[in-house]
């Protein structure tokens, strides 16, 4: 048999959306292996076996997505991945950005979610530097406060823990210079933030809206959403403020399924877009259909 060998991976995760007369670009940094003792408040049992009931991956997988905003001549990135953080199995948003055109000098935005490693990781490099040059870097200050005090370096009890802050202090240094801080309105034209606190103090969504249709990114509202979005209740180890976390879920949730609200998320399947809707005493999440025009 003659032929290229059989793919041991995919092509670059990259998936366009039009929201009006912006693309949306959904890009796959990557995915993590995850553990059902990730979760807060919940039997690993029980998340196991909704997980086997969905026939989703056991242990269980989280995408790791960031999204790129073309709009007028602007060129936005939301959050930037693990970068080389974790392994072959991430840090590839440089290769997506390459395999459309676009190299770090062109993006001029980079919204942030929140200053966690998944979300920030891919702003710095190994040295410290700025990966993307020119990119100003918007942010909620709330999470900038919160992961620039040194009493939240010094309560880090573990070495996984006190990494997540240093990476989140690095990128603020990186940045320093071109920071803007927001809390409400627009960030750029028809690009709002809409602030979910819980997950950290400033976590946010970006809410973008054009020729009368709208998209949210959501950052990490949801984690797993073979378990989250039948228990909105069920939180992460990680949620600075759990009980925050879950609350913000549950408004986020009711809110875009009652608005009928497209949602895009950072660790939901990838390409990451679709509707809540409700389902029994939760929610079901009703993916995007593929298609092959933009
Ligand atoms: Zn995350």
């Amino acid at each position: 048999m003659t032929g290229p060998p059989p793919p041991a991976t995919q092509p670059p995760g990259i998936h366009h959306k039009r929201i009006g007369d912006v693309i949306v670009t959904a890009i796959n940094d990557g995915m993590f292996e995850g553990a059902f003792g990730m979760l807060a408040n919940f039997p690993a049992a029980e998340a196991e076996a909704l997980h086997q009931a969905a026939f989703r991956a056991i242990p269980p997988r989280l995408a790791i997505n960031c999204f790129l905003i073309q709009t007028g001549d602007r060129l936005v990135l939301v959050d930037s991945g693990f970068g080389g953080a974790i392994g072959p199995l991430a840090g590839h948003l440089a290769d997506d950005l390459l395999a459309q055109g676009f190299a770090p000098n062109d993006i001029d935005t980079v919204l942030c979610t929140h200053l966690h490693p998944d979300h920030v990781g891919g702003l710095v490099d190994s040295a410290g530097a700025a990966v993307f040059p020119n990119a100003e870097l918007v942010v909620h200050p709330a999470d900038h406060r919160f992961w620039g005090d040194d009493a939240t370096l010094a309560g880090a009890t573990c070495d996984q823990d006190r990494g997540f802050v240093q990476l989140a202090r690095a990128t603020i240094a990186a940045y320093a210079d071109r920071t803007r801080l927001l809390t409400s309105g627009e960030a750029l034209p028809g690009i709002s933030i809409l602030p979910e606190p819980g997950h950290t103090p400033g976590h946010c969504g970006w809410l973008i809206a054009s020729g009368g249709e709208s998209l949210l990114i959501w950052g990490d509202i949801v984690h797993m959403p073979g378990v989250q979005f039948p228990r909105p209740d069920v939180g992460m180890r990680f949620d600075v403020d759990g009980a925050a976390a879950i609350e913000t879920r549950k408004r986020i949730f009711d809110m875009t399924a009652t608005d009928r609200l497209l949602v895009a998320g950072m660790h939901l399947d990838f390409p990451g877009f679709g509707q809540v809707v409700r389902a029994g005493d939760g929610y079901a999440f009703i993916p995007d259909v593929w298609t092959p025009t933009v």
